[in-house]
């Protein structure tokens, strides 16, 4: 079940990002973005690469440090122009769990491993409540009999519902897939999309960048569409797949029929 905090927030946006701008050098590659995830929804964030989705997503998570903008949750509105307050990066760091394109797993601990060192270590939560929790996780995604196993001799697709659990367990209010599945082998990216099906059913808040449009149709609450750092069009998938209104959008998915 989502956590406590998605539960009870009122509804209306869990995380607001306003005028989002990120540079690399001279890459200015965020120009300005807004995007609102509401409590309870999946939003898909799509578009073509080098759009800046993942670098979105990642100022989200405090991953990435934009150089202006604001990032407002609940009652707390964070100023991205100046440093971030340890307060800031608690709240950054509660709201939301990522799941990478790679997993990241760690090769010499087990799959348990991964998936309680964050919990236990870095938040300092009970052992054993942590140990009983996961192993709980990995029973709904199909990998409790994996618990005492190693990455190396799981599938990419099992991998990547480890990285799931493992963000699970942190009890975020929200979870951000980057492209979870687009380093998966074709036959092994069903599983996964399923998991995270199941997960949007269930009412997790997501956030999804993802170049899966079929996902994206079927499973997101609201699209936005990115080009060249700025959301050119958002609406709900009927109207950003059925309907788009700017040339960019239908270009966009022209291409890819
Ligand atoms: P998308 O997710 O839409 O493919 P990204 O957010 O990954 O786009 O990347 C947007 C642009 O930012 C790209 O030109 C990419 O090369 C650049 N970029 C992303 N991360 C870095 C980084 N850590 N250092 C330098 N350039 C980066």
């Amino acid at each position: 079940m989502p956590s406590d905090a998605s539960a009870s927030l009122p509804s209306g946006p869990l995380l607001s990002a306003r005028g989002l701008h990120k540079s690399f050098g001279d890459n200015h590659v965020l120009r300005g973005v807004d995007l609102d995830i509401e409590a309870g929804t999946v939003h898909a964030l799509i578009g073509p690469s080098g759009s800046g989705k993942t670098t979105v997503l990642r100022s989200l998570n405090g991953l990435e440090e934009p150089e202006a903008g604001t990032l407002r949750i609940g009652e707390l509105e964070i100023d991205l122009s100046r440093p971030r307050s340890r307060r800031e990066r608690a709240a950054l760091h509660r709201t939301s769990a990522m799941v990478f394109q790679q997993h990241h797993l760690f090769p010499h601990l087990t799959v348990l491993g991964n998936v309680t060192i964050g919990p236990i270590r870095v938040q300092g939560r009970d052992r054993d409540t942590v140990m009983a929790e996961a192993l709980g996780l990995l029973e709904r995604v199909g990998l409790r009999e994996k618990a005492d196993a190693y990455p190396s001799s799981l599938s990419g697709g099992q991998q990547q519902r480890v990285g799931i659990v493992r963000a699970l367990a942190l009890q975020p209010s929200m979870l951000l897939f980057d492209e979870p599945t687009s380093s998966l082998d074709p036959e092994l990216v069903g599983e996964v999309l399923a998991v995270m099906t199941e997960l949007a059913g269930e009412g997790w808040t997501m956030a999804v960048v993802t170049h899966e449009l079929g996902f994206a149709r079927e499973v997101a609450d609201q699209v936005s569409f990115f080009d060249e750092g700025v959301v050119v069009e958002r609406g709900t998938p009927e109207q950003v797949f059925g309907a788009p209104e700017h040339e960019r959008t239908r270009r966009f998915l022209q291409r890819l029929q």
